[in-house]
């Protein structure tokens, strides 16, 4: 009899642009941008964000030798966790770390740029573990392990950010931030990354209402992340990047308004599982 292998998303950041911590925000949760995805015993990152650090802490005591990190964008809230990754120091572990936003630079330079004085003391140089720079085009396929298949897509932020479309065992999971809309437009090719999913995550920084004042910080709606869950035929969507400021109850009627047009959806919280 053959078993289905795992194939489950931890959130360990769903919070967008800065790390919040206060009572408020105890549920919803306070780390920026990291998304755990496992396929089998596969290990896949997106971002590295501030919630990157407790996935490290957690990995190196599962004892997880072997991890892709894929970066949606190297803004500041998807990368600041980076340097204190405790897996980057460890002589035994296997990391790829991937990119495909960038026209002017590569993976490699992404790091080393950032990890550079005198906003940081000490380069990439001191990283122990094997690390290889991987860069794609968006649009290409990548192949990173054993019956796992992404699809990539370019999405609509400023700078430039990448989709996935995670293929794994017969389902799918798809990664849709840092991404815009057009009002009334539902974007092919975010639709090609989400369609059919079992789960996908959006960027939902603002509701439709305050979208009409913020249309120009490259973030999606709420309502927006229904619409194309609804037009895809995807099983659940989860909203992700939170606005910095919004509190545990805010997200909770956010959450009910979203479920009441589309069962499916849901608030994410950092540490929350959900297997597919
Ligand atoms: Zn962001
Ligand atoms: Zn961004």
């Amino acid at each position: 009899m053959s078993v289905t292998p795992r194939f489950d998303v931890k959130i360990w950041g769903a919070r967008g642009s800065l790390p919040v911590a206060s009572p408020c925000f105890a549920e919803f949760g306070s780390n920026t941008v990291c998304i755990e995805v496992r396929c089998g015993d596969q290990v896949l990152l997106f971002d590295a964000g501030s919630g990157i650090g407790m996935a490290g802490k957690a990995l190196l005591e599962q004892g997880a030798r072997h991890l892709n990190l894929f970066f949606s964008h190297c803004h500041y809230d998807h990368i600041l966790g980076l340097p204190f990754f405790i897996p980057f120091f460890m002589p035994d572990m296997v990391i790829d770390i991937w990119s495909g936003h960038q026209s002017d630079a590569t993976t490699a330079t992404m790091i080393s740029d950032f990890m550079a004085r005198p906003f940081f003391p000490v380069g990439p140089e001191v990283f122990r573990a094997k690390v290889t720079m991987r860069d794609f085009v968006p649009g290409a396929v990548l192949m990173p392990g054993d019956g796992v298949v992404m699809h990539t897509a370019r999405l609509d932020h400023p700078g430039g950010a990448v989709g996935y479309r995670i293929e794994f065992g017969g389902r799918v999971v798809a990664m849709v931030f840092d991404t815009c809309h057009t009002p009334d437009v539902l974007d092919p090719g975010v639709l090609d990354l989400i369609r059919g999913a079992d789960l996908f995550l959006y960027d939902a920084t603002f509701s439709d209402e305050e979208f009409k004042t913020f249309a120009h910080f490259g973030h999606s709606t709420w309502q927006h992340g229904v619409r194309l869950a609804q037009a895809a035929g995807a099983a659940r969507v989860g909203m992700i990047h939170h606005a910095t400021f919004r509190t545990d109850d805010e997200l909770t009627r956010i959450e009910q308004d979203a479920q009441a047009l589309f069962p499916g959806a849901f608030c994410g919280r950092d540490f929350q599982v959900i297997s597919v």
